[in-house]
């Protein structure tokens, strides 16, 4: 093999082991924005579920018998979960997992790996796509019952994050800053690209421990927080490995990251050569310059 082959391999495998965590929350809300413009208002004429797999708390018969005939009212997000209402007020609750995507055709394409085949109304076909086969689906009609949306932590963009939440749960907090993010059961739906991104942001340095943080600092981080996420959500996330949404749709946020990539290249803000170290055994990228 080629030295650059070896090369190109190594990367390859990095860049897999970087962001096996995607979708991220930006991913899912967008996805969430295709469905609704697609897909809101039809009726589930018929399903077919080719993976029996999927389906976490309910059988062929009970998924059927709840959501054919029902019309999709609306969709909205809970940490990454997206949740379908139905007009039997039944709720499908999907998560993407890995590699979990959705489609939506006017024919019906024998796609490799379409497992679960929504035939809805207008001729419309919502087809959900899912090569590792790592998703999952839940049917319920009490949300509050599932416990899998009972133990998702507040994400950035909820109303209730503020900063008696954060603060409170950093003076608790030995970690450094960055795995502090990154922990779900304080924050949901920061992963690891977005946690760097938002720490340049904060003028935060990532190796600073949780509780050693002033509240002003708290505040900054929430607010850049909500700003790289919304920015993130407005370019359709960020497409790095298979991140994809709807017919040749990918997300545009890579174009406007600020650190992540950019490893001993120059700070944006003052020049100084960017920094890539691990924490928890992922990377992390800053500028020590400007984050200390
Ligand atoms: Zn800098």
């Amino acid at each position: 093999m080629l030295m650059e082959e070896v090369y190109i391999n190594k990367k390859l495998l990095w860049l897999r082991k970087e962001w096996n965590k995607m979708p991220e929350l930006p991913e899912v809300e967008t996805v969430i924005n295709y469905l609704k413009q697609e897909i809101l208002g039809e009726k589930i004429l018929a399903i077919d579920v080719k993976n029996l797999k999927f389906l976490k708390n309910a059988s062929l018969k009970e998924f059927k018998d709840q959501l054919e005939n029902k019309i999709l009212k609306n969709i909205f997000r809970k940490g990454k979960y997206l949740i379908f209402v139905l007009s039997n007020d039944a709720y499908m609750v999907s998560h993407l997992r890995m590699e979990g995507k959705y489609f939506v055709d006017h024919d019906l394409i024998n796609r490799k790996h379409d497992y679960l085949i929504f035939q809805l109304s207008n001729n419309k076909i919502l087809s959900y796509n899912d090569s590792r086969q790592f998703g999952t689906f839940y049917l319920t009609k009490n949300l509050d019952q599932l416990k899998e949306l009972n133990k998702i932590a507040l994400d950035p963009l909820d109303e209730d994050f503020n900063l008696n939440y954060l603060y409170n749960k950093s003076k608790k907090s030995k970690k450094n800053i960055k795995c502090f993010l990154l922990d779900q059961s304080i924050v949901s739906g920061i992963g690891n690209i977005y946690a760097s991104e938002i720490l340049f942001d904060a003028k935060i340095n990532p190796l600073v421990q949780a509780d050693k943080l002033s509240k002003e600092d708290i505040q900054r981080i929430i607010n850049s927080s909500q700003k790289i996420l919304k920015k993130a959500i407005e370019y359709n996330g960020t497409t790095i490995h298979t991140f994809s949404f709807g017919p040749n749709k990918t997300g545009e946020f890579n174009k406007f990251l600020k650190v992540v990539y950019r490893e001993k290249k120059n700070c944006f803000n003052c020049d100084y050569p960017i920094k890539r170290i691990k924490q928890q055994s992922r990377s992390t990228f800053y500028c020590p310059k400007c984050q200390k």
